[in-house]
């Protein structure tokens, strides 16, 4: 693939596109609080994946009240070509002084740390909090890709390794912003 990378035994590659489209194990969903489903990606995955996802985020609330964020669970993908939607609640940007990059990084993090307990080889992100969360696109790119590059160096090596991760970019703008940052891992 054009743009890729490899860290340890993992390869990490850029998309341009729609997520609800990707054949990984896991896809990542950018949700809200609630786990209601939303707009942007949250919509696309519930209104491509049908209503077992939602069936499933309903039986998170009842247990857990939602998803913190910063936090993530996992349910079935549904009808999307995954198995698993890993959801995560990025945070609102808010001028960047309540933890939201903390909190960003928590996502990512999160994510691979689910990603890891359910054996998944395959993972796809969206660029999480750069839509209608606001957050600055460079700034959560060198997030992303920082949270993904340490938590690689850092892997047990009991774990069976994470093979692919995949960032897909829906806008221009943010496939440029990894498509040139990616170089510099
Ligand atoms: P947030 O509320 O976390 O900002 P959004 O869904 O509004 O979530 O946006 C997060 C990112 O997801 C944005 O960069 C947006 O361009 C992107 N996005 C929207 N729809 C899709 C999709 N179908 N596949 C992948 N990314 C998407």
């Amino acid at each position: 693939m054009e743009h890729s990378v490899q860290i340890n035994q993992t390869t990490i590659s850029l998309l341009k596109g729609d997520i609800t489209k990707i054949k990984a194990d896991a896809i990542v969903n950018a949700a809200n609080t609630s786990l209601l489903g939303g707009g942007g990606v949250d919509g696309a995955i519930h209104k491509a994946g049908g209503k077992s996802i939602l069936e499933e985020c309903m039986k998170i609330r009842e247990r857990q009240g939602g998803c913190a964020v910063g936090e993530a669970v996992t349910t079935t993908a549904g009808n999307l070509p995954a198995s698993y939607v890993i959801h995560t609640v990025g945070p609102v940007w808010n001028g960047g002084t309540n933890n939201e990059m903390e909190k960003l990084r928590s996502c990512y993090m999160n994510c691979l740390r689910l990603a890891a307990e359910h054996n998944v080889k395959s993972i796809a992100f969206p660029n999480i909090s750069t839509g209608i969360y606001r957050f600055p696109k460079q700034l959560a790119a060198d997030i992303a890709l920082k949270a993904v590059a340490d938590s690689l160096n850092r892997a047990s090596t009991e774990q069976e390794p994470l093979e692919h991760i995949t960032f897909v970019c829906f806008d221009d703008e943010n496939f440029d912003i990894y498509r040139s940052k990616m170089t510099g891992l």
